[in-house]
Formats: structure tokens, C-alpha cells, sequence
């Protein structure tokens, strides 16, 4: 029997996190509130100021002011909103905390539509007058990025006319995703399946690849079945909204004069279009690995014929090794050894000193993240629960956190953020110094197999599958651009292609897995996926990095940067050109060598 889950209270003090850092009390909170609201006022007074003074010497005074004004409001409300959501995940029935949490959500809102002029009044500045106040008024200094990062956007934005009629087209343009979201949510119904002791069960969206990882092979086939005969049943209807949510993505290219969807989707970052294009032929080019990946699980899974349903079950029984959280802690200060001793030093203060969250509580938010706001330490919440799993969590985490430590520590608060291209570098870089030094030290050949099977399933995950995403999606918004109407049909041959590809002949693409492409939420938000797999390879590349050529010393800088450069710019900061194959490269033979240790 599992044992019944604590309450809150029942968790020793030493546990949880110390949420006080960050506002010392729910009346204080309500202060914090009132002092936001005040400051959001103070701001929205700017509005029309930039552009009445867009013309005169005055313009570098009166913009400063404003984005000063904007970090104080802005600064208060994240404060605000964190701490009401982390005391809300804390337990999501306390009431109190609802409502603390509705009241914050409301001051964001506010917050945001009080900014929302600042960005076209920047832009009605001409760059002589912005390049003349970033000369004049020194203080400005510090928010030349930012506003050249809103100035590059000047070429992409229409006539006030224009842009208003497409302010209107929003929630329109998010049809497709809304319909997609409520069927697949909503309306589409599984046959029930029969569990490893035969009993009847349902199949849901949560439970799906758990089935799929189960040692009972009929259990996965099931599964399997099950899920892609109910999308096969919508199957028209699927491939319009896919069709529809396409055709959204090349219209607004298009309205907006880019050259294609893709360089429309990662403008926003300043990613160039080679690098995605440099993703998919690099991957491309090592696509045989996979292949021999293949070839040993069907060898390990002792199958004539290993089918897609076979992907997921893990080759190596799970290793019974007991991970209790003290020794987990030791393990990771040690395996994160090679960062140097200042991150280890802060590391250590974040592992004692009340930003962590360990174990579940009754209504406690299930899963693990880091979160946080700037002027205080991050906050890490985790479900942990003994395994090798959620050690891996741990330090997942804690690289998240301790990339929001230094970036708070170094950066001013307007490059406090970091996007999300380079987020999971920083989580991955951790998880491969642990991985490293586990295979370094573990003995028992079981668990040695355990854990390479659990970094092989990484690279098919996030640097194959996600890869492979990317292909689909370019190839299906090249077809749209060129005129053509995406059919069930044709969406399924294109993904079956990709499968034959990616796969090889060692594995039997069963007909069911043309239809995957149609269960894809993420399919809804183009051009997102690819950044997994970059991200992936420039974290496994920068490992290698540290730990062969004392790298340490570039990434902690990336880690400082925040968003003060360009993400593909801060990279190369850390010692990754994201522009070229190498990283893939690198990353490439990492798993050779995981190939060469199983087989
Ligand atoms: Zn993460």
C-alpha cells in the first residue's frame, strides 16, 4: 500500500521553503499590492508623453523616466504574483490563497496594459532621436539593448490602421489551437485498455506513455491502438484545424513582410533561419546512430520485430537503488564539481538556505520547477520522492535556479529573464555533469546499463524526436506557402516519410504512427519544438567543454547574462556556436560512445 500523502503541517520546517524571503507576510503582501497598483498608476501617466516628445531634446529624459518607472511597477508586480502562486502551489485548496492569487493575476493584467504603450511610442521615435538620447542621457545606457531589440521589429510593423485591424484578428488567430485544444481535450474519447493484471482501464492523455513504458508488451500494443484509433476517427477534422492553424502562421508572414513562417517565428528571438535549417541537416546527417540505436533495443528487447509501440518500455530493468534526498544532495555537489568552486559554494547556500521545496504534500502542485523573482533567491518546488529520477530533478532544477541567481546577481531587472531557448541549457548542462560523474562511479553493471539507457532515451526524446518535429513542421509550412492544401492524407504520407528516416529498417512503422503528427499540441505553436533539440545539444556540447577544456569559466559568464545579448550571442559566450553543426556534432558522439558502452 502507498503510504497516505502528509499534510502540509506534518512536513518538518527544514523541508520546505522559505517563502518569508520573498515577502514577510500575507499583510505585507497586501502592502506590496497596494504599492504595485500605485506605481502602475505612476506609469500609465507616461502614456502619450514619448510621442509628444518624440521630436524634441527632451525625448532620452522623459524615456528613461518611463522605463524606470516600468521596472518599479514591474519589479512589485512579480514579486506579488510569485509569492501568491508559490504559497497557492504550496496547497491549491487553501482559499486564502485563491484569492491572493486571483487578486494577482488581475495586477499582471493591469500591469501589462499599462506597459502597452511604451513599445509603438519607442517606435514613433525616428532612430536619429533614439540614437541621439542613448548618447545624451547616460543613464540610458543600460537599456541600449532593449530598445534596439523594439527598434528592430520597426520594419516588420504596418500602419497604425493596419496594425489595429490585426490587434482585432488575436482571438480569431487562435482558433486552431483553441479547437484542437477542446477536442483533444475534451471530445476525444479512448477505448479502454487491459492493464499488466488484465484489469479493464481507461486510457487517458497522462496515462498514455506510462502504458507505452510497461514491461507487458500487449499492455503497450493496446495502448497504442487505442489512442491512434481515436484521432484516426476525427481524421478530417484534424487535419483541417492543422490546415487552418498553417494557414494562420504563413498569413500573418506574409501581412507582416517576412521572407517565410519560419524567419516570422524566430524574429521574435533573433534567431536566424540557419540555425533551425542547421538543426535538421546536421541531425540529418547522423540519422545512422539512431538507426543502430534501433537495432539494439530490438537485440536487448529480445524481438523479431520491434514495432513503434516498443520505443518506450526501457531496456534495463530499473535499477532498486534507494536515492534518499541528504545523499542525493552530496552526489550533486560533487558531480557539479567541475563548475568551480564559486558555483558550488552557491550551490551549497541554495541547497540549505530555504529556496527548496522537497517533498509532496496533500494538494501540493505536482511536478517540478523553478521559479522566482528578481531581488530575492530562486524558489524550487519538487515532488521528491528516493529515486535516481528525482535526483535528476534535483539538479535539473537547481541548474534552472542557479541560472536565475547569477542572472539576478549580474543583471540589472530588465535583463532579469532569460528566453527559453537557452533555459533548458542551463538544467541540461547539470544533468550531464550528474549523468558523467554517476557512470564514473557506479560499479554494478545493472545500474551502470540503467543509466545509460536513461541518457540514450534522452537524445531519441529531445534531440531525434524533437528534430524530427522540426522537419514536419517546415516541410508542412513550405507545402502552405507554396499554395497547397495539407489532406489527412497528405499529412500522414509526409510524417511516414519522416518516420522510414529518422527510424530506418530496423523497425516496423506501423501504420498507426502516420496519424502522430495529429496529436501534437505543440504542432499549435510553430516553430517552438526545435528549440528542445538546440538546446539540448548546446548543453551536452558545453558538458563535454567543462569538462575537458576547463569551460567552467565562459559558462558561468553565460550564466550571468540574462537577456542582455541575444541568446545565440550569449552561446557563444558560454563556448557554443548554435549557427554551425559542431554542437550537434559534439553531441552526436556523446551518444556514440552511450552506444559503444551498452552494446
Ligand atoms: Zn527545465
Amino acid at each position: 500500500m502507498a503510504e497516505k500523502i502528509k499534510k502540509r503541517e506534518e512536513i518538518s520546517e527544514e523541508y520546505k521553503w522559505n517563502v518569508k524571503d520573498l515577502c514577510a507576510s500575507d499583510e505585507e503582501w497586501n502592502k506590496l499590492f497596494d504599492s504595485a497598483m500605485r506605481e502602475i498608476k505612476k506609469l500609465a501617466e507616461f502614456k502619450g508623453k514619448l510621442e509628444s516628445e518624440n521630436n524634441t531634446g527632451k525625448f532620452g529624459e522623459v524615456l528613461l523616466d518611463c522605463l524606470k518607472a516600468k521596472d518599479k511597477a514591474g519589479r512589485l508586480t512579480e514579486t506579488a504574483y510569485v509569492y501568491a502562486n508559490l504559497r497557492l502551489n504550496e496547497n491549491s485548496a487553501n482559499s486564502v490563497y485563491q484569492a491572493m492569487s486571483g487578486k494577482a493575476d488581475n495586477l499582471v493584467t493591469v500591469y501589462f496594459s499599462a506597459c502597452s504603450f511604451i513599445e509603438p511610442e519607442i517606435l514613433s521615435a525616428s532612430e536619429e532621436i533614439i540614437i541621439n538620447a542613448l548618447e545624451s542621457v547616460s543613464e540610458l545606457k543600460i537599456y541600449q539593448h532593449y530598445i534596439e531589440d523594439i527598434l528592430r521589429s520597426k520594419e516588420h510593423i504596418l500602419p497604425a490602421e493596419q496594425e489595429e485591424i490585426l490587434a482585432r484578428t488575436n482571438e480569431m488567430a487562435q482558433a486552431p489551437d483553441n479547437i484542437f485544444g477542446m477536442l483533444n481535450n475534451a471530445d476525444l474519447k479512448f477505448d479502454d485498455i487491459k492493464d499488466e493484471k488484465g484489469n479493464i482501464v481507461p486510457l487517458t492523455h497522462g496515462k498514455y506513455i506510462s502504458y507505452l513504458e510497461s514491461a507487458d508488451r500487449n499492455v503497450r500494443k493496446q495502448a497504442f491502438e487505442s489512442c491512434y484509433k481515436a484521432y484516426f476517427k476525427q481524421k478530417n477534422t484534424l487535419a483541417a484545424i492543422y490546415n487552418a492553424s498553417v494557414k494562420k502562421d504563413v498569413f500573418f508572414s506574409k501581412i507582416r513582410k517576412y521572407n517565410s513562417s519560419l524567419e516570422a517565428s524566430l524574429f521574435s528571438t533573433n534567431i536566424p533561419v540557419e540555425v533551425y535549417k542547421n538543426l535538421i541537416a546536421a541531425v540529418n546527417k547522423f540519422l545512422p546512430l539512431m538507426h543502430r540505436y534501433i537495432d539494439i533495443r530490438k537485440k536487448k528487447l529480445n524481438l523479431d520485430e520491434l514495432h513503434m509501440y516498443d520505443l518506450y518500455t526501457p531496456i534495463v530493468k530499473e535499477a532498486n537503488t534507494k536515492m534518499p534526498y541528504e545523499k542525493a544532495k552530496e552526489i550533486i555537489v560533487k558531480a557539479l564539481e567541475p563548475m568551480g568552486k564559486e558555483y558550488v559554494e552557491e550551490l551549497k547556500n541554495g541547497l540549505e538556505g530555504g529556496w527548496i521545496d522537497i517533498y509532496e504534500n496533500e494538494g501540493k502542485r505536482s511536478g517540478a520547477y523553478a521559479w522566482g523573482a528578481y531581488g530575492c533567491h530562486p524558489y524550487v518546488s519538487l515532488n521528491y520522492d528516493g529515486t535516481i529520477n528525482s535526483m535528476f530533478t534535483l539538479v535539473h532544477e537547481m541548474g534552472h535556479a542557479m541560472h536565475s541567481h547569477y542572472t539576478w546577481s549580474n543583471q540589472p531587472y530588465v535583463y532579469g529573464d532569460y528566453t527559453i531557448f537557452v533555459a533548458e541549457v542551463a538544467s541540461t548542462v547539470n544533468e550531464a555533469l550528474l549523468m558523467e560523474y554517476l557512470l564514473k562511479t557506479t560499479t554494478d553493471k545493472n545500474a551502470r546499463a540503467y543509466l545509460i539507457n536513461y541518457f540514450l532515451e534522452q537524445f531519441r526524446g529531445t534531440l531525434f524526436r524533437q528534430t524530427m518535429f522540426a522537419e514536419f513542421e517546415l516541410i508542412t509550412h513550405e507545402l502552405s506557402e507554396k499554395g497547397e492544401t495539407l489532406t489527412f492524407d497528405s499529412l500522414c504520407k509526409i510524417y511516414r516519410e519522416l518516420n522510414i528516416k529518422y527510424f530506418g529498417d530496423g523497425i516496423v512503422i506501423d501504420e498507426e504512427i502516420d496519424r502522430e503528427w495529429s496529436r501534437i499540441p505543440h504542432f499549435y505553436n510553430a516553430f517552438y519544438v526545435y528549440q528542445y533539440a538546440t538546446g539540448y545539444s548546446a548543453a551536452i556540447s558545453l558538458s563535454r567543454k567543462i569538462l575537458n577544456e576547463n569551460g567552467a569559466e565562459n559558462y558561468i559568464k553565460f550564466l550571468k547574462g540574462g537577456s542582455s545579448e541575444y541568446s545565440i550571442d550569449l552561446l557563444k559566450t558560454a563556448g557554443v556556436d548554435m549557427s554551425v553543426s559542431k554542437p550537434i556534432e559534439d553531441a552526436m558522439e556523446v551518444f556514440k560512445g552511450l552506444l559503444d558502452k551498452i552494446e
